[in-house]
């Protein structure tokens, strides 16, 4: 059997793992030079970054897994630390070192910049939701979920409205309180392991993409980098891309708005969706210069999160700011942008010297806008041996690096098993 991949992201690169190891001819198609996609590699101002920070966490089961199926080791390139939010001056959480369910309850009864009725709302919030077997209403939006439950201020503040922000990448009046349960179950209701953070030390296309992208060469597959499909269709009992083929199926594992080009007959699938932005800007300041932890979270400003590219990644002096989701700070040209946040962090890191260099990445169309009722295609076509993969297809998850991968992954069983 010889199978087509269209893409080469997390979802692309996790089906074109799979099928290589079960011993199919695999071919990658990429349209960019970098594999990776939403998650890959750049080089700005001498540095290999990313363009955008991204944080895993340790329930991200299946992309460790063929992390590890593909020798990218998750130990030496993620780091992991116990859930810990922080938000300097206002609130720290930090999960203890202990098993399911302690680690969370304790992380909350222990969280500083809450009051004991705020915390212990937080716990009968959480065991309330593990009652109903973590479903909500589908209607929902997150807002709406915490207003039904009455949840105070801060703990909204502190807590679940920026979880929803960094997990749904959707603020908290438009998100889907259903995701929000998915990715609460998985996480903070999960094991221990599972609420860990995981923070890259290395670049997004040398976590996965280029191990995956070296494993399925060895397997006798190939990765074509730099070659844009035109369009895919079917002669006979087989399929093409462009000239390529013919294929005894195929894996269209694009973003939705690449979709229409590659097969116009699926565009109406992903008419539904809208986007949602994410901003990272890398400011380069002298190399002692530090965050007090690899990652805080800012309130009050513009910036959500920041991240100490020195400590995770041995690029010292480079911090990383990031803010998800739609807001006002698009609207502000990018050098006042730029300027409000340093002095955002100059707020955090004391006598902080002006930056050497700046540079801002827009993602316009970072991931869907995950709101309630939204219908997500799932990976059958309904046309024989062509199937959909990518972090918009119908799952339990958000748009993030684990929806991907498990989309990828179910699409190589529907092509195993076809
Ligand atoms: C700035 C930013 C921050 C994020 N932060 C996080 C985070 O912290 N944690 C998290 O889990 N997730 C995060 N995400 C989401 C995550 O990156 C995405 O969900 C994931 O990378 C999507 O992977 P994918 O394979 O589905 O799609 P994509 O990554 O979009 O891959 C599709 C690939 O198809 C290629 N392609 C398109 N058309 C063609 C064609 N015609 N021919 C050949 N190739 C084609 C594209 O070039 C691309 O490489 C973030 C995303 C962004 C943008």
């Amino acid at each position: 059997m010889k199978v087509a991949v269209v893409g080469a992201g997390y979802a692309g690169l996790a089906a074109a793992v799979e099928l290589a190891a079960a011993s199919v001819r695999v071919e990658v198609f990429e349209a960019s030079r970098v594999p990776g996609g939403r998650a890959r590699a750049v080089e700005i101002d001498g540095f290999t970054v990313d363009n955008g920070q991204h944080i895993l966490v340790g329930a991200y089961s299946e992309t460790l897994r063929l992390m590890r199926a593909v020798g990218a080791d998750p130990e030496a390139l993620l780091r992991r630390t116990p859930l810990r939010f922080e938000f300097p001056g206002e609130f720290v959480m930090s999960a203890p070192r202990l098993p399911a369910p302690l680690h969370t309850a304790l992380a909350l009864l222990l969280a500083q910049g809450l009051d004991w009725r705020e915390k212990l709302a937080a716990i009968r919030l959480m065991r309330g939701l593990q009652a109903a077997g973590f479903r909500v209403d589908p209607d929902l939006t997150v807002e709406a979920w915490l207003d039904r439950h009455r949840a105070p201020p801060r703990q909204r503040r502190f807590l679940w409205e920026p979880l929803c922000i960094a997990a749904l990448n959707t603020p908290a009046d438009r998100a889907s309180a259903q995701v929000m349960a998915n990715v609460l179950r998985d996480s903070l209701a999960g094991s221990r392991p599972a609420s860990d953070m995981l923070l890259p030390q290395v670049d997004l296309s040398a976590l996965f993409p280029q191990p995956a992208a070296r494993f399925v060469e060895r397997q006798g597959g190939a990765v074509r980098l730099g070659q844009r499909i035109g369009g895919v269709r079917r002669e006979g009992r087989t399929w093409m891309a462009d000239s390529a083929g013919p294929f005894d199926q195929v894996v269209l594992a694009v973003a939705p708005y690449h979709l229409a080009a590659l097969a116009p007959e699926l565009a109406a699938r992903v008419a539904g969706f809208d986007w949602e932005p994410i901003v990272t800007s890398y400011f380069r300041y002298p190399p002692a210069v530090k965050l007090p932890q690899p990652m805080l979270g800012v309130d009050g400003g513009l910036t959500q999160w920041l991240f100490d590219r020195g400590t995770l990644c041995g690029q010292h002096g480079l911090i990383a700011a990031v803010i998800s989701a739609r807001g006002r700070h698009l609207d502000l040209p990018t050098t006042e942008l730029e300027a409000r946040i340093h002095g955002e962090i100059a707020a955090l890191v004391p006598a902080l010297p002006p930056p050497l260099a700046v540079q801002t990445i827009t993602e316009k169309r970072a991931t869907f806008a995950c709101v309630p009722g939204l219908q997500r295609p799932g990976t059958d076509t309904g046309l024989p041996g062509l199937w959909l993969a990518g972090d918009y297809v119908a799952g339990d998850y958000p748009a993030t690096l684990e929806g991907a991968v498990r989309s990828g992954v179910t699409a190589a069983r529907r092509v195993l098993a076809g």
